[in-house]
């Protein structure tokens, strides 16, 4: 039996969202994005995005107990998962610890993409992504068949609001500060796999299906 309980992190351009999707279908487990899931409820107005907002728009992290909420009714009846964007702190860890250990299922794996701060800024710089699935392109490494045009689904490609210098610099200072911790916490936990996030998409690819294989 593969591996089914994954966290995936790094700090934000990673290549999280580009390599989740993929690995998470190989492996047969939901793919569980929260920052694709509260960017959905901004976008719809629900009562967590009109919270949300003015967090996403300044590239700080949600407060703790709405993305908690989310992320456990999303995980109930959830066999496998791989998470991509949570946790981001030690806090939220340590609540996902705990309500797994009630089913007795721990994260199997915790994969930290690794980048460097400058080509994080070129990535985030360049990201376009569709505004109805989610997909994620870039203008000069991930070009789509089309200009502006989501080669999965055909939907507009647009830039995120946080992907503006300012707050990109904002979200790796929120990363360093908050997320970083829990390469520790988890390696404390003997499941850390660091796994070099540079090169082309497709040698990351290689290197991920090697490591969860
Ligand atoms: P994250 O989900 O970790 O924030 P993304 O997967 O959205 O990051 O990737 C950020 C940007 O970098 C996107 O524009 C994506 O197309 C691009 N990108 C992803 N992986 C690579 C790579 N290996 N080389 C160059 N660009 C990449
Ligand atoms: P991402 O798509 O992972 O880059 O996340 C985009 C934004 O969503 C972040 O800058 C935060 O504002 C918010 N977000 C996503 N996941 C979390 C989380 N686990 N905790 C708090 N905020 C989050």
């Amino acid at each position: 039996m593969g591996i089914k309980r994954l966290v995936l992190m790094g700090p934000p351009g990673a290549g999280k969202g580009t390599q989740a999707a993929n690995l998470a279908q190989g492996l047969g487990v939901a793919h569980i994005s929260t920052g694709d899931i509260l960017r959905e409820a901004v976008k719809t107005s629900t009562p967590l995005g009109i919270k949300a907002e003015s967090y996403l728009k300044k590239g700080l992290l949600v407060p703790d107990e709405l993305v908690v909420e989310l992320v456990v009714s999303v995980l109930e009846n959830q066999e496998g998962f791989l998470l991509d964007g949570f946790p981001r702190n030690i806090a939220q860890a340590e609540i996902l610890e705990e309500q797994l250990k009630q089913a007795n299922d721990g994260v199997e794996m915790a994969i930290s993409l690794e980048v460097e701060d400058d080509a994080i800024v070129k990535r985030l710089s360049g990201r376009r992504v569709c505004s109805k699935c989610g997909a994620s392109y870039h203008v000069e490494y991930k070009k789509p068949s089309k200009e502006g045009v989501c080669d999965v689904c055909g939907g507009e490609l647009y830039q995120r609001e946080d992907d503006k210098e300012e707050t990109i610099l904002n979200r790796l200072d929120v990363y360093k500060q908050q997320t970083m911790p829990l390469v520790d916490f988890y390696r404390k936990r003997g499941v850390l796999v660091g796994i070099d996030g540079e090169g082309s998409v497709e040698e990351v690819t290689k290197r991920l299906s090697e490591a969860v294989s």
